[in-house]
């Protein structure tokens, strides 16, 4: 039984969002829902793992989305048993059922990241449309953040994705951003860094920021509103200075595309 008082502040009013009274008491056909959500997190998991392995790193051009994935050193296609995330890596210990040649570990983890952050999105006070468009919004921030990171590029499809959704988002719920500064932010956010890096090539003569940046933060701040435009840009450029310290890349291109990402997905886990 849980007690009311056990519970922190922030959910009071949320309370029958709570995992194990949603389990134990509240079967509807909603809350039906609630509890696929971490199922659909794992399942996105997985794709983002074969799209961060096959796209991003082996810069593959086979179809991820519609072909039967196959092992990348024996080429066998794999059986629908190998394809459940987390079990099959589990049972196969890592391996090629087929080869025995080591499958990605990033695919484990990757997985194992999206369930816990589905269960966190459980904890917000969203209904179950918005909680699953927040699911895929984060999914597409981590393709960018990793694809910058490793690879110092952007997907502007997966840009233009995050304005779309964020700006549905802001149209269905008002926990984010609402409609008018949601578009604000959009336009705000590309003209602002687009500008700063047109003055940065009048004295350089090169580009200081990517497009793809311009085109990222105003995605965003589609999603958090033109009133998250300072702490976005404080907590990104902390974050990518951060990764420049760390990887000793301080004084070369580093991924502010990355930075934009993880601050996108911390101010969805957290909304203010
Ligand atoms: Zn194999």
């Amino acid at each position: 039984m849980v007690q009311h008082n056990s519970l922190p502040s922030y959910w009071y009013g949320f309370e029958s969002r709570h995992p194990l009274q949603l389990i134990k008491f509240d079967m509807s056909l909603l809350r039906i829902f609630d509890l696929l959500l971490p199922v659909f997190g794992i399942i996105l998991g997985s794709f983002v793992g074969a799209f961060h392995h096959r796209k991003i790193s082996l810069q593959n051009k086979e179809d991820i989305i519609f072909k039967r994935s196959r092992c990348d050193i024996c080429k066998k296609k794999l059986a629908i048993w190998e394809l459940v995330p987390i079990m099959s890596y589990l049972l196969l210990k890592g391996r090629c059922y087929s080869c025995k040649s080591i499958i990605p570990r990033q695919y484990l983890i990757i997985e194992i990241l999206f369930f816990i952050i589905s269960i966190n999105i459980l904890f917000l006070p969203l209904n179950e449309f918005e909680a699953y468009i927040v699911l895929v919004l984060i999914g597409l921030l981590i393709i960018q953040a990793i694809s910058d990171f490793e690879k110092k590029e952007l997907f502007t499809l997966a840009s233009i994705l995050i304005a779309l959704f964020g700006i549905n988002l802001s149209i269905v719920t008002s926990i984010y951003s609402t409609l008018s500064f949601s578009v604000i932010g959009m336009v705000a956010g590309f003209l602002c860094l687009y500008l700063l890096n047109k003055i940065y090539y009048l004295f350089k003569k090169k580009d200081g920021i990517g497009s793809g940046d311009f085109l990222l933060f105003g995605a965003t701040l589609a999603i958090h509103g033109i009133e998250m435009f300072g702490p976005m840009l404080l907590i990104a450029s902390s974050i990518t200075l951060g990764i420049g310290y760390y990887t000793s890349s301080l004084h070369k291109e580093m991924p502010l595309g990355t930075g934009l990402a993880i601050a996108g997905i911390i101010f969805l886990l957290m909304p203010f």
